[in-house]
């Protein structure tokens, strides 16, 4: 059985998950990610007794296009009971949550850059779907949804999926993020997020591509070396609120920045993660949980992993970028004129 336990001097929580532990490829790194044959592969069509029962699927006829499973190797269930005890100073709660899988696609890719745009669109759709139903468990608190990509980002499965992790928490660090734009929000009666969007089109050194909607762009303190942040241009908090057209929009811009990215990268690895608020409310942020429509956006991260995160960012939370933003933003901009 799980559990998330209070990490008294970091302020933080940690899930142990002894449970995953089963996973094939933990304890012992391998090089690379297993290359399975399609035959084998359990996120491929025709194999779909090999996965845990379908929580979800997007279908076209008695064809799968999009299907969320949960996670064989879970780090927290749904059924396990929401207790939270205290043992002398330390704090834990079992493992409630859930951890889904979703199979953006039954084609078995290796890149994303293969993606069609109607695979970008049904992988949101999904996405944005399960977001809507587990947020009906008033138990869950925050979602994280992330993708994957290439060994060094952490993807043990080559077959193109993304993981969901609902939490009966707001991570320590995610509360702090929100309360900050929270307090910015009711000093300035303006977002942090369009105040960053205005600034940015204004310099204009880091937008990579900005349409009516959305706008993708280097952010000034990137983390990753060619990290990119995709955010709506009007006042949508949650990819709950993005309509269809939105979601379509959304994988136009995605798929140019991918693409521009593969363009200028070659193969590699990367983590995507998305920028949802809360979807529930608990003690921890009962004070902002009815303003987050006005001061959080929705946004997607493109996060590259070029290099390994060392020993200076694990101490330090902080992170060392070789790449100036800038560049990346003249880079990306340079592929796309010339037309992928
Ligand atoms: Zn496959």
């Amino acid at each position: 059985m799980s559990e998330i336990r209070y990490d008294l001097i970091n302020d933080e929580y940690v899930i142990i998950a002894p449970e995953r532990l089963r996973k094939p490829d933990s304890f012992k790194e391998k090089k690379e990610i297993k290359e399975i044959s399609i035959k084998d592969c359990p996120f491929c069509p025709g194999n779909e007794h090999l996965t845990p029962n379908e929580i979800y699927s997007l279908r076209d006829g008695n064809k799968w296009k999009v299907r969320v499973v949960p996670n064989l190797y879970k780090a927290l269930k749904i059924e396990a009971p929401l207790i939270s005890t205290q043992i002398g100073i330390f704090e834990k709660i079992e493992g409630f949550g859930a951890h889904e899988v979703i199979i953006d696609t039954p084609r078995h890719l290796f890149k994303m850059n293969d993606f069609t745009l109607e695979e970008y669109y049904n992988w949101l759709y999904v996405i944005r779907e399960r977001a809507v139903d587990l947020k009906k468990d008033t138990r869950l608190i925050y979602l994280v949804f992330f993708k994957n990509q290439g060994k060094l980002a952490g993807a043990s499965q080559s077959h193109p999926h993304t993981q969901l992790i609902a939490l009966p928490i707001v991570p320590k660090s995610s509360l702090w993020i929100l309360k900050r734009a929270f307090n910015y929000y009711k000093e300035h009666g303006r977002t942090i997020f369009e105040d960053i969007i205005t600034n940015e089109e204004f310099e204009n050194k880091r937008v990579i591509i900005s349409t009516d909607f959305f706008i993708a762009f280097a952010p000034f303190a990137s983390s990753f070396p060619f990290e990119i942040m995709i955010i709506p241009k009007k006042q949508k908090s949650s990819i709950i609120d993005l309509d269809n057209q939105d979601l379509k929009e959304l994988s136009n811009i995605l798929k140019k920045v991918i693409d521009a990215l593969y363009e200028e990268l070659g193969d590699f690895d990367f983590n995507i993660s998305f920028g949802n608020p809360p979807i529930n409310k608990n003690f921890e942020i009962e004070e902002f949980f009815e303003d987050i429509k006005y001061f959080w956006r929705f946004y997607i991260r493109i996060m590259p992993r070029i290099y390994r995160l060392a020993g200076f960012e694990l101490s330090t939370n902080m992170k060392i970028n070789p790449v100036l933003p800038e560049k990346v933003a003249t880079l990306l901009r340079g592929v796309m004129e010339n037309g992928i």
